[in-house]
């Protein structure tokens, strides 16, 4: 039997957490914002200590994927599931299809997608319960993997700043140091391979970083030195909080601009700091939502092609820079002046 209760928090249109003992179930569910549609955002699983802590984490991850769809003018809302438990031992099929019935009981309100470690081939079996999945195998007629998608979308938002701040629009011989080389920044370091890029690589799983050097002709870097070596472009790809009291002195590039969520630790300073060192920072929401935009234009919208959607986080990423100059604040405010506008239904 589901146990399901409503969490009441400031800010946030509903909470619900779900309990199932056949299946083992503990699973929390934020629906940050409906305003401009229903809320869609990840599933994550993790062994939180306690449910106050996964509560806090799935209201931070809803209100950020408001923000992200917001500024990618989708009609979409912000929302965000977590499932609390041992993904490498708790996950079991019986736990996604309870987890599939838990969604289907929200009506549509959360549309679900994959996050960390809910894999696609879990999507299936979530959506064995429940229609309101996104991000569902090609083969399925889904819309696959985000992550080659958010890869582009970061690729258009480099190129915005490499305009706006070393004043060419091409990357041959730039530097760019793509710390994490997973699903977005083995896709994003390719594409810059592509664009004859010189890259820098780190990776905590020595596996991912040979295959970056064995393919793209990647430098392998190690993870604890990489702030050290010499870049034009610094990409965060693996994990947030990159920006932080440690490694602000260490940043000596012009740009930073990546698919990791979250990047600054404390926002509004370290972008401040980031200003004060002549730093480009391309605010993460705004350049990683490629992922988000591949599952709206093919899974909502049904239509086949993501790339003009894309192809507007540069846009957007224009008019921040601009407003920027022009009063004088620090990107990451203005973009989130003008996505807290567009959320409030001003703009
Ligand atoms: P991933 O797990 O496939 O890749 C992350 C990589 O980073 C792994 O290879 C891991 O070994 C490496 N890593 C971890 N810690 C590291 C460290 N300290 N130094 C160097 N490397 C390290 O994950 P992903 O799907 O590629 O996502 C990467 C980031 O992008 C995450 O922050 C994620 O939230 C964000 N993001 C992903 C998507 C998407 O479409 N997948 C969309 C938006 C944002």
């Amino acid at each position: 039997m589901m146990k399901i209760k409503t969490i009441k928090e400031p800010g946030f249109e509903e909470i619900v957490s779900c309990e199932e003992s056949a299946s083992g179930l503990k699973a929390i569910v934020a629906i940050h914002n409906t305003r401009l549609g229903p809320a869609l955002g990840g599933i994550r699983m993790y062994p939180y200590a306690n449910q106050e802590l996964a509560i806090q984490d799935v209201m931070r991850l809803a209100n950020a994927m408001s923000y992200k769809s917001a500024a990618a003018r989708l009609k979409l809302g912000g929302g965000k599931a977590v499932i609390i438990g041992n993904p490498t031992c708790d996950k079991t099929p019986e736990l996604l299809k309870s987890m599939g019935k838990f969604i289907h009981c929200l009506k549509g309100r959360y549309y679900s997608a994959k996050d960390a470690d809910i894999t696609t081939e879990d999507l299936v079996e979530i959506a064995k319960e429940t229609e309101y999945v996104t991000g569902l195998p090609e083969s399925m007629g889904g819309s696959g993997d985000p992550s080659p998608w958010t890869a582009q979308s970061v690729l258009e938002g480099m190129r915005v700043c490499l305009n706006e701040r070393m004043n060419r629009s091409d990357f041959d011989g730039v530097t760019v140091a793509v710390q994490g080389v997973g699903h977005v920044g083995f896709a994003l370091a390719k594409l810059l391979h592509e664009e004859k890029a010189r890259l820098i690589v780190s990776d905590v799983n020595p596996k991912a970083a040979d295959r970056a050097a064995r393919e793209l002709n990647a430098e392998i870097v190690a993870p604890n030195l990489l702030l050290d070596a010499e870049f034009d472009i610094f990409a965060p790809c693996a994990m947030g909080a990159v920006v932080n009291d440690q490694t602000i002195d260490m940043l000596a590039c012009k740009v930073i601009a990546g698919g990791a969520n979250n990047q600054l630790a404390d926002e509004a300073k370290h972008a401040l700091q980031l200003a004060d060192k002549n730093i480009l920072y391309a605010p993460d929401y705004v350049i990683n939502a490629g992922g988000v935009i591949n599952i709206y234009v093919r899974d909502i919208l049904k239509e086949k092609n993501p790339m003009p959607w894309i192809k507007k986080t540069g846009d957007c990423l224009r008019t921040v820079f601009e407003r920027s100059k022009q009063e004088g604040v620090p990107p990451s405010q203005v973009a989130d002046e003008l996505t807290g506008q567009i959320l409030a239904g001003g703009v």
